[in-house]
C-alpha cells in the first residue's frame, strides 16, 4: 500500500517536472509564430531565433536526460522481472524434481512392503522347516530311548546268562572234576556215556551260543544307537542352521521395516519440501507480478517522456528550420543590397577563353563543362563579379575545383571561382563589393594549366555565366562574339 502511494507521488512529480519544461517552450513557440509577420528579416530577429534555439536545445537535452534516467529505471525494473521469472522457473523445476523423487520413494516403499511380505513367507517356511526338524529330532530321540532300553535289557540278559553259566561252571567246580567223571562212569554203556557227554557238551555249547548271540545283538544295538546318535547330531546341526536362518530372516525383515520407515520419513520430508517450494513459488509469482506492474508503470511514464522529448526535438528542429530560413533570407537580403545590377568581369583584360559552358572533350572523354575557363598567369587577381555575401570557401584543395569560393548575390544568383592558387582571401559570411579581390589564379584541383574556372548557379542550377555579360566581346579559336551569342560552328 505504502509503496503504491510513493510510486504515485514519484509519477506525479515527474509529470509536473515535464510540464514545467514544456510550458515555456509552448509560450516561446507562440511568440515566434506571432512575430513572423513582415517580409524583411532583421539581425535582431535572427539573434532572437538563435537564443530561442539555444533554449529549445537546453530543454530538449534536459528532457532527454530525464528520459535516460527513466530508461535506467525501466532497465532495472526489467531485470527485476527477469530475475523473479528465472527464480520462478528454477523453483518449478525443483518442484518437478521433488514430485519425481516422491513418486520414486513411493515405488520403493511398495517394493519394500512386497519384500517384507516375501520375507514373512520365508520366515513362515523356515519356522515350518524347524517344526519338522523338531519332529524328526523327537522321533530320533524316541528311537534312541527305545534302543537304549533294549540294549539295557540285552545287557541284563547277558548278565543273567553269564550268571547262569558261572553258576553251572561253579557247580561243576564245586562238585569237582570227579563228579563230572562220576557222571561219565555212572553211565551204563559206552553209548550212554557218549550220550551223557554230549548232553553236558550240548549244555555248554548252548550256553556259549546264547552268549554269542547276545553279544551279536548287543553289538547291533550299539551300532543302531550310534547311527541314531549320528542322525540326532545331524538334525541338531540342521536345527541350528535353521534357527540361524530364521534369526537372519527376522533380522532382514527388521532391516526392511527400518528401511520402509526411513523411506516414509524421506517421503514426509520431501512432501514438506514440496510444500515449502509451492509457497516459495507463489511468493516468486507475487514478486514477478509486482515487478511487472512497476515495469508497466515506468514504461507508461517512459512513453510519456519519450513523446515529450520527441515533441521538444521537433520543436527544436522547427526553430532550427526557422533560423536557417531566416539566415538564408537575411544573407539573400544582404547580397541583394550589394547587387548593383551590371556584372564585372573577374579577370579584367582577359577575354580570350579556353573552354565554354556545356559539352566538350577533355582527355579524350566527353565532359559536360560546368563553367567557363579563362586562362591567366598564376597569381592574377580574381575580382568579385558582383556585390554579395561569400557563401562558401573550400577548406582544402582536394576537390576537382581545387581551392575555390562561392559568392551569393541575391535573387538566386551564385558565382563560383575555382582552381585558385591558394586559399581564397575572403571568409564565409563576408560581405564583398563588386570588383573586390577575392583570390588568385592558379591550377589546383582538376586543372590542365593556370586559369580561372568561372561558374554561375541560378537558383541552384548551373547556367552559362556569359549570359551575364551581353556587351562583352570574347575570343576563342580565332573567332569573337558578344556574351553568349556564340557564332555557328564554334567548337568547345
Ligand atoms: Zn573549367
Amino acid at each position: 500500500m505504502k509503496k503504491n502511494v510513493r510510486r504515485l507521488i514519484v509519477i506525479l512529480l515527474a509529470l509536473a517536472m515535464l510540464f514545467s519544461i514544456l510550458l515555456p517552450a509552448l509560450s516561446i513557440l507562440a511568440s515566434a509564430s506571432s512575430s513572423s509577420g513582415s517580409d524583411e528579416v532583421t539581425e535582431e530577429e535572427i539573434d532572437a531565433l538563435e537564443s530561442e534555439l539555444a533554449e529549445a536545445q537546453r530543454r530538449r537535452i534536459a528532457a532527454q536526460q530525464e528520459l535516460n534516467a527513466i530508461r535506467g529505471d525501466l532497465s532495472r525494473a526489467q531485470q527485476a522481472v527477469d530475475l523473479a521469472q528465472q527464480q520462478l522457473l528454477l523453483t518449478e523445476q525443483s518442484i518437478d524434481t521433488t514430485k519425481h523423487l516422491i513418486q520414486s520413494l513411493g515405488i520403493q516403499i511398495q517394493q519394500t512392503k512386497a519384500d517384507i511380505v516375501a520375507k514373512e513367507g520365508e520366515i513362515a517356511q523356515t519356522q515350518e522347516d524347524l517344526k519338522q526338524t523338531q519332529n524328526r529330532l523327537d522321533n530320533i530321540t524316541l528311537r534312541i530311548d527305545t534302543a537304549q532300553r533294549r540294549l539295557a535289557e540285552l545287557v541284563q540278559q547277558e548278565k543273567d546268562q553269564t550268571q547262569a553259566y558261572y553258576d553251572h561252571v561253579r557247580w561243576l567246580e564245586e562238585t569237582g572234576p570227579m563228579t563230572y567223571i562220576a557222571i561219565l562212569l555212572q553211565s551204563g554203556s559206552f553209548s550212554e556215556l557218549l550220550d551223557q557227554t554230549m548232553v553236558i557238551g550240548n549244555a555248554m555249547n548252548y550256553t556259549n551260543d546264547i552268549l554269542d548271540r547276545l553279544e551279536d545283538t548287543q553289538m547291533e544295538m550299539s551300532i543302531t544307537e550310534a547311527n541314531l546318535e549320528e542322525d540326532k547330531e545331524e538334525q541338531v546341526e540342521v536345527q541350528a542352521q535353521q534357527e540361524e536362518q530364521l534369526a537372519t530372516e527376522q533380522q532382514q525383515k527388521q532391516d526392511l521395516e527400518a528401511q520402509q520407515k526411513q523411506l516414509e520419513t524421506d517421503t514426509a520430508n520431501q512432501q514438506q519440501y514440496q510444500k515449502d517450494l509451492e509457497a516459495q513459488r507463489l511468493q516468486y509469482i507475487a514478486d514477478r507480478d509486482e515487478a511487472q506492474k512497476l515495469l508497466e508503470e515506468i514504461a507508461a511514464t517512459e512513453s510519456a517522456y519519450a513523446q515529450e522529448a520527441a515533441a521538444l526535438a521537433a520543436e527544436e528542429a522547427n526553430i532550427q528550420q526557422a533560423l536557417t530560413t531566416a539566415e538564408q533570407k537575411y544573407q539573400e537580403q544582404l547580397a541583394m543590397l550589394q547587387n548593383t545590377g551590371d556584372w564585372y568581369w573577374p579577370l579584367p583584360g582577359k577575354y580570350s577563353l579556353s573552354s565554354l559552358f556545356g559539352g566538350r572533350y577533355l582527355f579524350g572523354y566527353w565532359d559536360s563543362h560546368t563553367g567557363t575557363d579563362i586562362p591567366a598567369p598564376a597569381g592574377t587577381e580574381i575580382h568579385a563579379a558582383q556585390g554579395g555575401v561569400v557563401s562558401y570557401v573550400s577548406s582544402n584543395y582536394y576537390s576537382s575545383y581545387g581551392w575555390y569560393c562561392m559568392i551569393s548575390h541575391g535573387n538566386g544568383y551564385v558565382t563560383l571561382y575555382a582552381h585558385q592558387r591558394v586559399k581564397p582571401i575572403v571568409t564565409e559570411g563576408q560581405v564583398v563589393n563588386k570588383g573586390d579581390v577575392i583570390g588568385y589564379v592558379g591550377t589546383t584541383g582538376n586543372s590542365t594549366g593556370n586559369h580561372l574556372h568561372f561558374e554561375l548557379r541560378l537558383n541552384g542550377t548551373r547556367a552559362d555565366i556569359l549570359q551575364l555579360f551581353p556587351n562583352t566581346t570574347f575570343y576563342m579559336n580565332g573567332v569573337s562574339w558578344k556574351g553568349n551569342q556564340y557564332p555557328a560552328g564554334l567548337s568547345n
